[in-house]
C-alpha cells in the first residue's frame, strides 16, 4: 500500500465518504442528490485567542462542521485533541447525519472541535478557550440551530461552559442550547450512561442471534472514558464476562474476568488502568487481537485497519467509537464472518437520550431516569432490527444497511422539503 493509499485509509471523511457511496448506489439516488447529501452543509474554522495562566497570548484553532439541517437542527459533539482536523470533523459530522437518521430521532449531524492538549491545559485555560470557542460560534448554534455535547476529552463541565457563555449572550438560560449537560443544569437522567447502555443493548439483541448467554460472553473494551467504562460497569452488572480494558497507555488483561467496580475506583486514583492488580499488562492495540466474543472499540477512531483486521477474533464487533474500522478492514472482516454492529447504531444511545434531553429542557419537564432508560431500550432494539431486516433484504452487511436505511430516510426528508423547486 502506498503512502497516499495509506493515508486514504485513516481519513474519517474518505472513510464516510466510500461507505456512502456504496450505499447511495445501492438505492440508486441521482447524481445530483448524491453529492448533495455526501457534502457538508456549512464548515466554520475559527481561530481562538486565549490568555494562557502565565498571561501569554496563545491562539487555538476550532472547527464546527454541520452536515445536515434536512430533518431538525443539527447534532454532535465537541472533541478537544491535539490531532484534531478539518477533514476528521467533517466525516463525523456526516456520520452524526446518518447516526441520527438510523435512531429516527429529528435532528442532522455536526462536530466540532479544538486543536489543543487537555493534558497540558489547566482547568481555568480549557473554560477560556471553550467560552470563547462558543462566542466565536455563537451565530450558527442553539436549540434550533445546532446543538452542542460532549465527545473526546470534553465532559459535562464543558457543557456547562458552553451553556452559560450561550445564555449570557442570549440574555436569558437556554438549556436546550448543549445537551450532556449536568443534571442540576437541565441535563437528562441516563445521559452519562446513555452511549455504554446503547452498546449494551445492540450487543444484547445481537447475542440473541447467536443464542449466546451473557454470562459466558467475553468482552473486550479499548478506551475507558465515557463510553468505555459505562459499558464495562453496566455489561459487568449484567453479567458479561470483561476479560481485557484498555486506555491510550495500555491495558489489563485476565482471562477469568477483570474485577470492572474495582477497576473503575482504581482509574479514578490513578487515572489509567494500567497496573490494577491481579491481571497482566497488555498493549492498548494488542488487546483488541485477543480471543473473546465481543469487541468494543471505544476509545478514537481507525484503530481496526487493513494492518490488523486479519488478527481480529472476536465474533461480534460492536462499534463504541465513531469510526474505529477503516473500510478496507471491513471487507476484511466480513470474510472471516464477524458480526459488525456499526457505530452508527451502535454508540447511537448518547445521541438518542441527547435527544431525551433537549426535549425535556423545552418542555421544562423531566423524566425519571426509568422513562429514559425505558424509551432508549426501544430506539435501540427497534434500530437494531430495522437495520437487521435492511440487510437481509438487500443482502449487504449491516454497515452498508445502516448507511441505507440512513441516506433513504434523510433523502425522503429532501425530496419531501421540495428542495428541488
Ligand atoms: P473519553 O475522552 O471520555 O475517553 C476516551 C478513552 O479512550 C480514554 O480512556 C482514553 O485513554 C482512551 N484512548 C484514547 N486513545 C486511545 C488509543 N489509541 N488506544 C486505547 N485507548 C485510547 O471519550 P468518550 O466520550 O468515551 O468517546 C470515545 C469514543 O466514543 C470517541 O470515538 C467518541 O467520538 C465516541 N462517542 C462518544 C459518545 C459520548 O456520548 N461520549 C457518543 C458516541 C460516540
Amino acid at each position: 500500500m502506498s503512502a497516499a493509499e495509506a493515508a486514504n485509509e485513516l481519513s474519517v471523511y474518505q472513510s464516510m465518504a466510500a461507505r456512502f457511496d456504496v450505499a447511495a448506489a445501492k438505492l440508486q439516488l441521482d447524481d445530483g442528490l448524491t453529492q448533495y447529501l455526501r457534502s457538508p452543509n456549512r464548515e466554520i474554522i475559527v481561530h481562538i485567542p486565549v490568555a494562557m495562566d502565565n498571561r501569554d497570548l496563545r491562539v487555538f484553532d476550532g472547527y464546527r462542521v454541520q452536515h445536515s439541517f434536512a430533518r431538525g437542527p443539527c447534532k454532535g459533539g465537541v472533541r478537544y485533541a491535539p490531532n484534531v482536523t478539518l477533514d476528521e470533523i467533517r466525516g463525523l459530522a456526516a456520520e452524526m447525519t446518518w447516526k441520527c437518521a438510523v435512531v429516527n430521532i429529528p435532528f442532522g449531524g455536526a462536530k466540532g472541535g479544538i486543536v489543543c492538549d487537555p493534558v497540558q491545559l489547566s482547568h481555568g485555560e480549557l473554560e477560556r478557550i471553550t467560552r470563547r470557542y462558543t462566542a466565536e460560534i455563537l451565530d450558527y448554534i442553539g436549540p434550533e440551530r445546532d446543538v452542542p455535547a460532549p465527545d473526546m476529552n470534553t465532559n459535562e463541565q464543558t457543557m456547562a461552559w458552553i451553556m452559560d457563555t450561550y445564555s449570557m449572550h442570549m440574555r436569558h438560560t437556554v438549556t436546550a442550547s448543549v445537551t450532556g449537560k449536568p443534571v442540576d443544569l437541565g441535563g437528562s437522567q441516563g445521559r452519562r450512561e446513555a452511549t455504554g447502555r446503547g452498546c449494551m443493548i445492540s450487543i444484547d439483541e445481537a447475542l440473541k442471534r447467536f443464542s449466546w448467554k451473557r454470562q459466558e460472553t467475553r468482552v473486550i473494551v479499548q478506551g475507558f472514558g465515557n463510553v468505555g467504562s459505562e459499558a464495562a460497569r453496566l455489561m459487568h452488572e449484567e453479567g458479561y464476562k470483561i476479560i481485557g480494558v484498555a486506555d491510550v497507555g495500555g491495558g489489563v488483561f485476565n482471562t477469568h474476568g477483570v474485577q470492572i467496580p474495582a477497576l473503575l475506583e482504581y482509574a479514578k486514583e490513578n487515572g489509567t488502568v494500567q497496573g490494577f492488580p491481579g491481571s497482566d499488562s497488555i498493549g492498548a492495540q494488542e488487546i483488541l487481537e485477543q480471543e473473546c466474543e465481543v469487541l468494543l472499540p471505544a476509545a478514537t477512531e481507525s484503530v481496526i485497519s487493513s494492518k490488523n483486521a486479519h488478527n481480529i477474533k472476536a465474533r461480534i464487533l460492536a462499534e463504541g467509537a465513531n469510526s474505529p474500522t477503516t473500510p478496507p478492514a471491513d471487507a476484511i472482516l466480513f470474510d472471516r464472518g464477524v458480526f459488525v454492529i456499526p457505530d452508527i447504531l451502535a454508540n447511537a444511545g448518547g445521541v438518542t437520550v441527547s435527544y431525551f434531553e433537549w426535549v425535556q429542557d423545552r418542555q421544562g419537564y423531566f423524566w425519571t431516569e426509568l422513562v429514559v432508560n425505558d424509551r432508549l431500550k426501544n430506539i435501540m432494539v427497534a434500530a437494531f432490527d430495522e437495520v437487521a431486516h435492511y440487510a437481509e433484504k438487500h443482502k449487504v452487511n449491516n454497515r452498508i444497511a445502516a448507511y441505507m436505511l440512513a441516506i433513504n430516510r434523510v433523502a425522503f426528508s429532501v425530496k419531501l422539503r421540495g428542495i428541488y423547486a
